[in-house]
């Protein structure tokens, strides 16, 4: 498999360290508010990429961190504790705040097919980890106390800024930006691996240091956390390209500092979705969460789906109508597996399975090209194969893919099957009056008719596959 590494510039293939096996780093969310699904779109792609490596044989372990530890707002060393914010927000704890947000991460990664990484760790579990390399660091020379807080000493490195090739004088100006000069620093690019000062005079969570009470920076977390699970070599590293600069640069430059030789191989970054005004993010514009969608009548495997189709290296324009042509050609995809489910009959036949394989496997071993392994399905549906074989294939595909298509279709099937046939003419013509009305927007109306239907046994919904009709 070719993937492009942000480390080299370039697309290279992709070969694990130890043959066979695959250690999988992630940067995890910080639990202060809902995931956007902006940040969702990473989280996506990373998933379809530990899929893909799986279903080409490779053994992954996947390691994620949780940020349930005050990161601030920005990505340098300043702006608000994030954590706390949320907390004051909802008047809870910080604690209470990480759970919560935990769990509805979770939740929201479960209705997106997102595979659970195979060890997924709080920071607040590894302060004594963190403790034992900054130390590690200070011995050897790569970090320097200030003004009460441990710096991370950038001038001690060969090469610091190793996924661009800008001028360190323009990047310092993006650290700076908008935020006030830390006069501790020696070196703009320092940063902070503990504080025991900060202007967050009221920051909840504190633990004992040699350096005396404080907490870690952001940083140091995730190196402590995969250097715990996975040892002092990374295959491949993942994350939303907001990372790439300043967090995996100091991730690389503290991780290669206390190990002393090179820590990963493969970098893998997921650009922005972006909306028609910039970038996404919490604070500016619709916040957009996955419950968002549902609430407004989207299956969140269509936003899956909708992901699919562009390069996970190219930034996406969401829209809601670019979601719904989205929902559109998903069901039209479902809508054309409904014979398939219904007669499975034939063998498979393994020509044309292989011949129909190579096209989606071709397509992600070209860089993970998402776009045109939807393609490849189809590839498989307009092909001359008998219904078992295009079964056989779309359900393999499915195990990287994650978008349901033979479930959905099993679904319309059924719900076809028991649907209109016993339903009374009286009912399937108020429903007829309902949707008439509905579309001159005559909702009084429409909701007069939904109880009449509702009278006669009949509970009437619209769904975004079309109005569904059930028995009460
Ligand atoms: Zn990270």
């Amino acid at each position: 498999m070719q993937l492009y590494n942000s480390l080299s510039h370039k697309k290279e293939d992709f070969i694990p360290r130890e043959s066979g096996k695959v250690s999988m780093y992630t940067c995890g969310p910080t639990v202060y508010h809902y995931a956007h699904i902006g940040n969702l779109r990473s989280y996506i792609m990373e998933d379809i990429l530990e899929k893909y490596l799986r279903f080409t044989g490779l053994d992954v372990t996947r390691v994620m961190n949780i940020t349930d530890v005050g990161h601030l707002t920005s990505d340098g060393d300043t702006g608000d504790d994030k954590m706390l914010k949320g907390a004051k927000r909802e008047k809870k704890t910080v604690m209470e705040i990480a759970k919560f947000y935990t769990d509805a991460f979770f939740a929201d990664c479960k209705k997106l097919n997102i595979k659970t990484p195979d060890v997924v760790e709080p920071a607040t579990s590894c302060i004594d980890d963190f403790i034992r390399v900054i130390e590690g660091l200070i011995e050897k020379g790569f970090a320097y106390e200030a003004g009460g807080n441990i710096y991370f000493d950038t001038s001690r490195l060969e090469k610091y800024y190793v996924f661009n090739d800008f001028k360190e004088e323009d990047l310092a100006v993006g650290v700076r930006e908008g935020v006030e000069e830390d006069s501790n620093k020696r070196n703009k690019a320092d940063f902070v691996l503990w504080f025991t000062k900060s202007k967050f005079d009221d920051q909840e969570l504190k633990w004992d240091s040699p350096w005396g009470i404080g907490y870690p920076g952001w940083h140091i977390e995730c190196s402590c956390i995969s250097m715990k699970h996975l040892g002092e070599y990374l295959d491949i590293h993942c994350g939303g390209i907001d990372n790439a600069f300043p967090h995996h640069t100091n991730e690389i430059a503290q991780s290669e500092a206390y190990i002393g030789h090179k820590w990963c191989n493969y970098w893998f970054h997921v650009l922005h979705l972006n909306t028609n005004s910039g970038k996404m993010s919490k604070s500016t514009g619709e916040f957009l969460t996955v419950s968002l969608l549902e609430e407004k009548g989207y299956n969140p495997l269509v936003y899956r789906y909708f992901c699919l189709l562009s390069h996970y290296r190219k930034s996406l324009v969401f829209t809601w109508e670019n979601l719904d042509n989205a929902v559109t050609s998903y069901n039209k995809l479902v809508e054309k597996l409904v014979p398939l489910v219904k007669d499975k009959s034939g063998e498979t036949d393994s020509a044309e399975y292989d011949r129909l394989m190579k096209g989606f496997t071709d397509a992600l071993d070209n860089d993970l090209n998402t776009s045109l392994a939807i393609t490849a399905v189809y590839d498989v549906l307009k092909s001359k194969a008998n219904a078992a074989t295009k079964l056989a294939l779309l359900a393999e595909f499915d195990k990287v893919l994650g978008i349901g298509l033979i479930s959905a279709a099993e679904k319309l099937a059924e719900s076809a099957e028991s649907g209109a046939a016993d339903i009374p003419q009286e009912v399937l013509d108020l429903i007829e009056q309902r949707k008439a009305a509905r579309k001159e927007k005559n909702f009084a109306l429409a909701d007069e008719l939904r109880d009449k239907i509702a009278a006669l046994g009949y509970e009437v919904k619209e769904t975004r596959q079309g109005t569904e009709i059930n028995k009460i």
